[in-house]
């Protein structure tokens, strides 16, 4: 055995996987084979009573199956056999003949959960790394090894929906509290306990468990119950997925089977659907999405030789919407120290609220517990004058996004940092170069733009310039990763990556209602595409003046291809700013939207109604073709990163793959015909990028490996 070590004591097998050479426990090949054996060894030994299942890593217990060995499967066939012997293999755990008992400290995920789950106890570690949950679907597939049938059995139909459709990871309190986990314990005694119920129930004791009362009698316990729940979750799984991602509703369809018919049809079932969907396009698409985001995650752009520096002190210049995301996400995720500067007390004090709500948000959620929320409320600090930003390690600058101002705040905040202190600028549109340009020394300075609202939005750029000096690009960068962020490095070239592929998109919108097309037709087109909101939402959402001065600033960089939308002008002047103001494309009352205002129309000037023809070859060609020809120009290091920034910047579908895979999808040539159709009927801002053209003629594309 290399995987697993097997002891036995007091009739008490242990058996503690370590797989060798990896940092996590998965299920491997080396895993299934050896497993095998030791159960087979394991019911025949008659001086065995009970097993107690146990991790060697430090922080997991069996992260999920190996995801190469997915990946490799060719074939329907080849996945069906692959999936239908790892059942086989979990099966053999209840067929065991004796109690066996899972004592889970870590990552307990996918494949190691269903293990688990097979087993007769489990024990979890109360520990903020052991977390425990089904995410296949979030990679395309289902739970395949038993997942789909013995999590509704042992928790009841709502809670392992409630699981299994949206991927959720849950900490081990949560899983205890549904009944997932039997026992919670210290991870000191953590095999003491496990030793300890494996004796107990080799004797013969069983435990009872809860049957979710009344309610659990109605909606689990009854097939009429059961058929309404099954039902309102289909329901909503197609409200959020649009019917773009077949998994969640595979899943649905192999627990009811598995209900109806028994465990072992309901296995049949699982398999079948599991092979579908593993050799299925969109499976692969989040796959290689899953891959992209963990390669990021060991990348400092471009700066790898150069060790990141510890940041300890954040200084943040300008307490406003975003200054006081950045410091509350930084004083949640990170624990560094938190100084605000703003111009008046109010301003500091209202910074400081909207920072305390983020940090009071993770309490509330259970994230953190009474004694850490003291500690990271207690991190937090701000005023209206210079104080604590001397031994600052980073300042990330968010004060209004205006040149001058810009210019005055680092010209002053220079001569108050030490000479290690990194310099980051929060902005949207102003090229980092030209900020920089009023510093002694410039090689500190980067961009750090994030994304609104800060804590929840998963993406960060990180902008380096031509004078930006390594280690501050792997310091921010590392930084960022610590933030919770997915990080891209960006070239600073006006509107960077995210804002710039996203102005061509928005101002084609505008056009588009402008000629009277209904808002409703744009904002349906392009949520059933597969946005998370359609464009007019968003536009309202990130404010119509902010929008506006954007597409300004893009305009003068790269000409009439970007040329705002003349009736914006005229929205913003009536003061209609968007969701901020109550009133942008939409209208809003107490924070909720209340539909399109029909005097849009007249401020536009919109005549007569369009009909909404090419919506969606508009929007999206606009974006597809600002992708290739800002990737073109060296923006982004990678497709790779600029398909990841669309994703998580964006919400650019994940089951297309980003804008430049979508691209290799549909082929340069198409793409190319389409543009130049798009051109010959809207204009020459569909012309389509050089780079397209190219590929077009040479039959090349973005991913040429894949
Ligand atoms: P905001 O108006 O909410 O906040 C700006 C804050 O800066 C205000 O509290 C203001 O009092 C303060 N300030 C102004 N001058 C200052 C000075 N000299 N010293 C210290 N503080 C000063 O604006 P915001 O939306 O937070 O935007 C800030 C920056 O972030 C801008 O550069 C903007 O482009 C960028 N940004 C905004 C968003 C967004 O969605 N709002 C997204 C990404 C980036």
């Amino acid at each position: 055995m290399t995987a697993f070590t097997l002891s036995v004591a007091d009739g008490i097998a242990r058996l503690v996987l370590d797989l060798p050479g990896e940092p996590v426990n998965k299920i491997t090949r080396t895993v299934r084979d050896e497993l095998e054996a030791l159960l087979t060894t394991l019911g025949r030994d008659a001086a065995v009573r009970a097993v107690v299942l146990l991790s060697g890593k430090p922080d997991t217990f069996i992260a999920g199956a190996d995801i190469d060995e997915f990946v490799a499967l060719r074939s329907r066939e080849e996945a069906y056999t692959f999936v239908r012997s790892g059942q086989a293999l979990i099966n053999r755990i209840p067929e065991l003949g004796k109690p066996v008992v899972a004592a889970i400290h870590g990552a307990c995920l996918g494949g190691g959960l269903e293990a688990a789950l097979a087993c007769t106890y489990r024990v979890a570690t109360e520990h903020e790394k052991t977390t425990l949950g089904l995410p296949e679907v979030q990679l395309g597939i289902i739970p395949a090894a038993g997942g789909c049938q013995r999590l509704p059995r042992l928790v009841g139909l709502r809670t392992a929906l409630d699981m299994i459709l949206a991927g959720k990871v849950l900490p081990a309190r949560q899983a205890y509290r549904r009944g997932i986990v039997d026992e919670l314990v210290h991870p000191a005694i953590l095999e003491r306990v496990g030793v300890d119920a494996a004796l107990r129930l080799a004797g013969g004791w069983r435990p009872t468990r809860a049957t979710g009362g009344l309610k659990g009698l109605l909606l689990d316990g009854n097939p009429a119950g059961r058929a309404l729940v099954l039902s309102l979750a289909r329901k909503q799984v197609l409200r959020k997925t649009g019917g773009h991602y077949p998994a969640p509703f595979d899943a649905l369809d192999a627990v009811e089977h598995g209900l109806r018919h028994g465990v072992a049809v309901g296995l049949e079932r699982e398999a079948r659907h599991f092979a579908d969907l593993a050799v299925g396009e969109v499976s692969r698409t989040l796959v290689g999405i899953f891959f992209a985001t963990t390669a990021l995650k060991k990348d400092l752009g471009g700066a790898e030789d150069v060790a990141p520096r510890a940041i300890g002190r954040l200084g943040i210049l300008g307490a406003g919407f975003m200054g006081s995301g950045i410091g509350g996400t930084a004083v949640a995720q990170a624990g560094v120290d938190v100084r605000f500067r703003d111009t008046g007390l109010v301003a500091v004090a209202k910074g400081l609220g909207a920072a305390h709500r983020i940090v009071d948000d993770r309490l509330k959620r259970k994230r953190i517990t009474k004694y850490e929320h003291r500690r990271m409320t207690a991190l937090l600090s701000g005023g209206t004058d210079w104080s604590g930003f001397r031994r600052a390690d980073l300042v990330i600058e968010a004060v209004f996004e205006d040149l001058a101002v810009k210019h005055r705040v680092f010209r002053e905040l220079e001569a108050q940092v030490g000479e290690e202190c990194i310099l980051a600028s929060n902005t949207s549109t102003i090229p980092i170069t030209r900020i920089a340009g009023v510093l002694r020394r410039p090689e500190r300075m980067l961009g750090m733009h994030f994304f609104s609202p800060v804590e929840k939005m998963p993406l960060l750029e990180v902008i380096v310039t031509a004078q930006t000096a390594p280690w501050v690009t792997a310091t921010a960068v590392h930084f960022g990763r610590r933030l919770g962020k997915t990080v891209v490095v960006v070239r600073d070239e006006t509107g960077f990556w995210v804002n710039r592929i996203l102005a061509p998109y928005l101002n084609e919108a505008g056009r588009l209602v402008t000629e009277g097309v209904t808002i409703e037709a744009i904002d349906g087109c392009m949520k059933r595409y597969g946005f998370p909101v359609g464009p007019i939402t968003l536009l309202d959402e990130v404010g119509l003046d902010v929008g506006l001065k954007s597409s300004h600033v893009l305009h003068e960089a790269f000409g009439d291809r970007m040329a705002p939308v003349a009736g914006l002008e005229a929205l913003v002047r009536a003061g209609r700013l968007g969701r901020k103001t109550g009133r942008g494309f939409y209208r809003y009352d107490g924070g909720r939207r209340r539909g399109v205002d029909p005097s849009v129309r007249e401020l536009l000037g919109v005549t007569g109604p369009a009909p909404a023809a090419e919506i969606e070859d508009r929007l999206v060609y606009a974006m597809l073709n600002e992708a290739a020809l800002a990737l073109d120009a060296g923006v982004v290091r990678s497709p790779r990163d600029g398909d990841i920034a669309a994703i998580f910047g964006i919400g650019f579908p994940p089951f297309r793959g980003g804008p430049l895979r979508t691209i290799d999808r549909l082929g340069a040539t198409r793409v190319v015909d389409r543009l130049r159709r798009l051109a010959s009927h809207y204009g020459p801002r569909y012309t389509p990028a050089p780079v397209l053209v190219r590929q077009a003629e040479q039959g090349s594309c973005f991913y040429p490996n894949t």
